[in-house]
């Protein structure tokens, strides 16, 4: 068994949208194929990856680095002796041959790339649905656990347009409600302080007992912003109050840590298992409430997010502490696996990247899992549509 080629395509996720610091017109997406000499039922097996919104298509540093050396990798490097099958761990050591540690960064999203497409292929190899595949797997400090029959999501929107008022803010948040869902975010911190409590008031007004909202500010806070916000919002019932500060910035989020008494969230754009090991060693975050966002697909992959795991078990963390970013069925397959906590949702937005399978409801705020081996991402048909002519 071999790969025969590796395929990278850039694709628009352009949408005239802003969070706190960034606006998402010019956004893309890499999309890659793991091809294979393997045939599955009259048809060749082909694992497939892409990049979570919010940072760039990475087709140089694919073309350049990530799949020459796999492809010059010798075909046996790749397979697991156990299984006969191309191994993820093995690739994954391939494309980061002759790589320094640290400068995490743009690195880190072109090789989750190529690891969501190993795992997707590893699944398929194994006539499993992701999650079945990873819950087997084993991780220091992890106790066996079956993996979770269904997900919480949650639907994160509430960007900043320039065309829409409080009432369309409003009116999206129905839509979500409507969806199935059972807790909103909204992003502030691009906005006034005063501006941003009334959208805030303005959301919470019209959610239905039961019904929670989370905020967003995007790492765009000094420490003194980050205080004073947390100051006004803990007059609220949040979900969470996330990214306050810079992503690296540990001691300004221990001082609000300190002194904002509901729950934080933070790690989307921590992009290594050491960053993350620093976060809870360092960020002052409290075990018992706070959660972490790190994404896999932004971040080496599974591969090092099986580090960053085992790294949250030794600190005693609780991995349902953990809700990754990305909104795709690659982390909802992690986060069934593990199981983690939930896992981020972007109804309507990042098409056809954000979602999952079509046919699965959100049910009370949850929701399940494909059994079809692989990812599952060929199963939301406008995804599986690029996927398949990357791959053709
Ligand atoms: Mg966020």
């Amino acid at each position: 068994m071999r790969i025969v080629d590796i395929r990278e395509l850039t694709v628009p996720i352009e949408a005239d949208m802003s969070n706190a610091f960034i606006n998402f017109s010019k956004m893309d997406v890499s999309v890659l194929a793991l091809i294979t000499d393997e045939v599955r039922d009259g048809r060749r097996v082909v694992g497939y990856g892409f990049n979570s919104n919010g940072r760039y298509a990475q087709a140089g540093l694919l073309r350049t680095r990530v799949i020459p050396r796999v492809l010059e990798a010798a075909p046996d490097a790749l397979v697991d002796p156990a299984t006969g099958h191309l191994d993820p761990d093995r690739i994954w050591a391939a494309a980061m041959r002759d790589e320094k540690p640290g400068g995490h960064g743009d690195r880190a999203v072109a090789i989750g790339i190529l690891d969501m497409a190993a795992w997707d292929l590893a699944a398929k190899l194994a006539g499993l649905p992701l999650h079945r595949l990873l819950a087997g797997l084993e991780i220091p400090g992890r106790p066996p656990a079956a993996p979770a029959e269904k997900v919480w999501v949650y639907a994160a929107g509430g960007y900043y347009y320039p065309d829409r008022g409080i009432d369309a803010l409003q009116d999206e948040m129905r839509g979500y409600l409507d969806l199935g869902y059972r807790t909103v975010k909204m992003k502030i911190g691009g906005a006034p302080l005063a501006d941003d409590l009334r959208r805030i008031e303005a959301v919470l007004a019209i959610l239905p007992d039961g019904c929670t909202l989370a905020v967003d500010a995007n790492g765009r806070f000094t420490q003194d912003e980050a205080i004073a916000y947390g100051d006004a919002l803990k007059a609220y019932p949040l979900h969470w109050y996330e990214e306050p500060t810079d992503p690296l910035d540990y001691a300004a989020l221990a001082e609000l840590a300190a002194r904002y008494p509901g729950p934080l969230a933070t790690g989307e754009n921590l992009m290594s298992f050491p960053d993350a090991r620093n976060l809870v060693r360092y960020g002052g975050l409290r075990a018992d409430r706070d959660v972490l966002q790190m994404d896999p697909a932004l971040s080496y992959g599974f591969t090092e997010f099986r580090r960053t795991l085992a790294t949250l078990y030794d600190a005693g963390w609780s991995p349902t502490r953990c809700v990754p970013h990305g909104g795709h069925q690659f982390n909802l397959a992690i986060a069934a696996a593990m199981p983690l906590g939930g896992c981020e949702s972007y109804p309507g937005i990042f098409a056809p990247f954000g979602g999952f399978a079509d046919g699965y409801a959100i049910e009370d705020g949850h929701v399940r899992l494909p059994e079809e081996p692989g990812i599952g991402l060929e199963l939301k048909a406008s995804l599986g549509k690029v996927l398949h002519e990357l791959a053709a």
